[in-house]
């Protein structure tokens, strides 16, 4: 996926600001935050969307959702925090490589 925005990022081919990484998944933070934590986590195997999900990615996805209320804590959203799937032209999706929006902290957006 050469022309795919994470995957240059994953890669290293674009600067982004790490926050986590391991085997599987990279997180980092989005470049236009829209809450005052907003990171953006994304696996390292290329996946257009939940669309394209199959039985291969039940670990994977696994592993994602269970990061999550770690690195909520890690970042110090005690009272709770907002995560976003968009999916596809009429989810709002602008990036088609799979990603999970964590926000939360101030300034979090209305729900859309
Ligand atoms: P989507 O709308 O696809 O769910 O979310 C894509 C997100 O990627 C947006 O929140 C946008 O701000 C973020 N984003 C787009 N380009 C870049 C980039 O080059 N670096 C980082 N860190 N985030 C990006
Ligand atoms: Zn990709």
């Amino acid at each position: 996926m050469s022309d795919c925005l994470f995957c240059k990022i994953l890669a290293g081919e674009i600067p982004s600001d790490k926050v986590y990484e391991d085997d599987k998944v990279y997180v980092f933070k989005d470049i236009y935050p829209k809450a005052d934590v907003h990171l953006l986590m994304i696996p390292r195997e290329h996946v257009d969307s939940l669309n394209e999900l199959d039985e291969s990615h039940d670990a994977l996805m696994a592993h994602m959702m269970r990061l999550l209320p770690k690195l909520a804590k890690e970042q110090g959203l005690d009272t709770g925090y907002r995560t976003i799937i968009n999916t596809g032209p009429g989810g709002g999706q602008e990036v088609f490589h799979l990603h999970i929006h964590l926000m939360g902290g101030d300034h979090l957006p209305g729900f859309r």
